[in-house]
């Protein structure tokens, strides 16, 4: 299918590796030019030459922490005009409700929600004048069922979708959309950082660890970067211009409820 964004220029934060990756990878082969980020360059811009390879497209790589604001700042100023905007960073730390200190709130607020909000700030006013726009905000599951040991991830990214709710609908007259794409389990360093952090804790081996969560998610295995980046430039095209606020749960039906 012709997504109709060739030629579109678009930022996708925190995007050399995982779902960030998955998602630059099929806005380049729908022909967009891409701004990729990250903090470490050497896998940024390794990507980077991936994707210039293989689709043809400009890819320009802007190493920076995304969620600082000198780090926006460098991302902002090297993309200049941008038509599609991808949200994303690293999740927060898993933990216990009892142990979280007013800092890591603000470190994961910083991160998930007020990012975010800063990035769209700063790019809405041009789209909206040029009468076109894209926002996809990669939040997370939590948002439709916390995950206790994610609660900085369940506080945060909350905040951003009810951000998102209001903001969506008062903008969307201009031809700007922004909907938030939640991911279930997808196999990447993230998933395997919290395999982890459960076979450490259960003192069982990895493979348990992840057969074991498998078990837990309808589809019986963990997405992958591809499956999300897809939906992702399928949000990102001129044919979901009516899809105006939504969280859209990727998550092999991990989530079980009936909407
Ligand atoms: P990942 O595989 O660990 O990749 C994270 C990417 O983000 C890397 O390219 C990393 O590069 C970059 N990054 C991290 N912190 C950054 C920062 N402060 N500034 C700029 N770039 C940054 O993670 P993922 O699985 O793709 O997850 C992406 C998001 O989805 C996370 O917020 C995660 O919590 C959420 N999520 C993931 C899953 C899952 O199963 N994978 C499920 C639910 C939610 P550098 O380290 O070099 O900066």
């Amino acid at each position: 299918m012709d997504l109709g964004i060739k030629g579109k220029r678009a930022l996708v934060c925190a995007s050399s590796k995982g779902l960030g990756k998955g998602c630059a990878k099929a806005l380049a082969a729908a022909g967009c030019e891409l701004v990729l980020n990250a903090r470490g360059a050497e896998a940024l811009e390794a990507t980077a030459a991936e994707l210039r390879d293989a689709y043809g497209v400009p890819v320009t790589a802007v190493a920076a922490d995304i969620t600082t604001e000198e780090g926006r700042a460098k991302v902002l100023e090297a993309a200049g005009r941008i038509d599609i905007l991808v949200t994303n960073a690293g999740g927060p730390p898993p933990g216990v409700w009892s142990d979280w200190s007013r800092d890591d709130f603000i470190k994961a607020l910083d991160a998930n929600m007020l990012t975010p909000i800063a990035l769209m700030q700063a790019l809405l006013p041009g789209m909206m004048e040029r009468g076109w726009g894209r926002v996809v905000n990669i939040t997370s599951q939590a948002v439709k069922a916390p995950l206790a040991p994610l609660g900085l991830s369940n506080s945060a990214r909350t905040g951003l979708t009810g951000f998102v709710a209001g903001t969506s609908r008062q903008i969307a007259g201009s031809g700007v959309t922004i909907n938030n794409l939640l991911p279930g389990i997808h196999d990447t360093d993230r998933a395997t950082s919290l395999d982890k952090g459960v076979a450490e804790k259960q003192g069982i081996t990895m493979d348990a660890a992840r057969k074991q969560r498998e078990a837990t998610i309808p589809a019986g295995r963990y997405g992958t970067a591809e499956e999300f980046g897809a939906t992702c430039a399928f949000i990102c095209s001129q044919h979901a211009g009516f899809m105006v606020g939504q969280n859209v749960l990727l998550d092999g039906g991990g989530v079980n409820t009936t909407l």
